[in-house]
């Protein structure tokens, strides 16, 4: 059964609120920074206006709920990136041809739920044709046909369809909550480092943190991996690369991201306190000394960029030898 997280619960009663009164929009726009849970935030909602429970809270058992839980729902639609069949890879965005869909789903009568949803997320992945599609179904809002556009990126989405939604803010819970949760409802150690890592998104740092854990994974080896090619002649690339096999390319990305920064913190003499390796302060300072600081920057805008997907290597092998031969020789 799916949980309002606790953070949400202040958001979903004013939705309700909305509801209730008969004032909700047809276009919702729910934006808030990355992990902090905007989707299943979305499908919380999704699941309360299709609820047919007289307690409408959502119960996740009626007819209703079980369909929408199993994307079955005939009023219910959820739009994203499809795969390509061809090439098996994510599409770049969200086509018009699945917008034009919507269409004819958004003209069909409902067919006995409250209302008629239509999910899309990530919205920032519509394009020029795609969104200007949708603007259509925006500007003639058919029934009680509700659209959920979920994103971290209101400023990608054109101005036309933002003006047309009602915004809906989902901001990061405080860090004390993130905490709590994480360690009461996870059993999560080291909460304050996941969450820093994920950059205060509790439910990324939760994913992180899990796939860490299935995987058995060695931190303080890529630690010492990530020097060791910085720092001695004698490390090689594709060997260490081979040895980063079995690390989610995320983590190996975000940890490699962590080291860069402290490596720019102790060339600036920053406290340990603001370190986010702080438990390998001693080796950080054992290099200090040999810190080339324009190398490390540039290693790290390097680092950003691939993580903004602007140039990521298609292959996963590719990707891992990529990042040990910039560790290797920079830029
Ligand atoms: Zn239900």
């Amino acid at each position: 059964m799916m949980e309002l997280y606790p953070w949400q619960k202040q958001a979903f009663e004013r939705f309700i609120q909305l509801e209730q009164s008969e004032r909700l929009p047809h276009a919702l726009l729910l934006s808030g920074p990355p992990g902090s849970g905007k989707t299943e935030f979305a499908e919380y909602l999704t699941h309360y206006l299709m609820c047919q429970d007289s307690t409408k809270r959502p119960c996740f058992t009626c007819q209703h709920c079980s369909l929408v839980q199993s994307h079955a729902h005939p009023d219910y639609r959820r739009v994203g990136i499809e795969v390509d069949q061809k090439t098996k890879k994510e599409k770049k965005d969200i086509s018009i041809a699945q917008i034009r869909e919507l269409k004819s789903f958004a003209g069909l009568s409902q067919s006995g739920a409250s209302y008629k949803v239509i999910l899309i997320t990530p919205a920032d992945a519509l394009n020029q044709s795609s969104s200007n599609s949708l603007l259509k179904l925006l500007e003639e809002p058919q029934g009680k046909t509700i659209l959920l556009l979920v994103t971290h990126q209101v400023e990608r989405l054109v101005a036309t369809i933002r003006s047309r939604c009602q915004k809906f803010e989902l901001p990061l819970p405080d860090h004390e909550v993130s905490i709590d949760w994480l360690t009461k409802n996870h059993q999560l150690d080291d909460a304050a480092s996941w969450l820093k890592m994920s950059q205060g998104g509790p439910i990324a740092a939760l994913a992180m943190a899990e796939s860490y854990a299935d995987s058995g994974l060695d931190y303080e080896q890529i630690i010492s991996d990530c020097l060791g090619l910085m720092f001695n002649r004698g490390s090689r690339v594709i060997e260490t690369a081979k040895s980063w096999k079995n690390y989610p390319l995320n983590l190996l990305l975000e940890w490699q991201l962590g080291l860069t920064r402290d490596l720019i913190r102790q060339t600036n003499g920053v406290a340990i306190g603001y370190f986010e390796n702080q438990d390998r302060y001693d080796v950080l300072q054992k290099v200090s000394d040999r810190i080339n600081l324009h190398k490390v920057t540039v290693l790290y805008e390097y680092l950003i960029k691939l993580k903004m997907r602007a140039d990521v290597p298609l292959r996963p092998e590719t990707f891992r030898e990529e990042l040990a031969h910039q560790w290797k020789h920079g830029q």
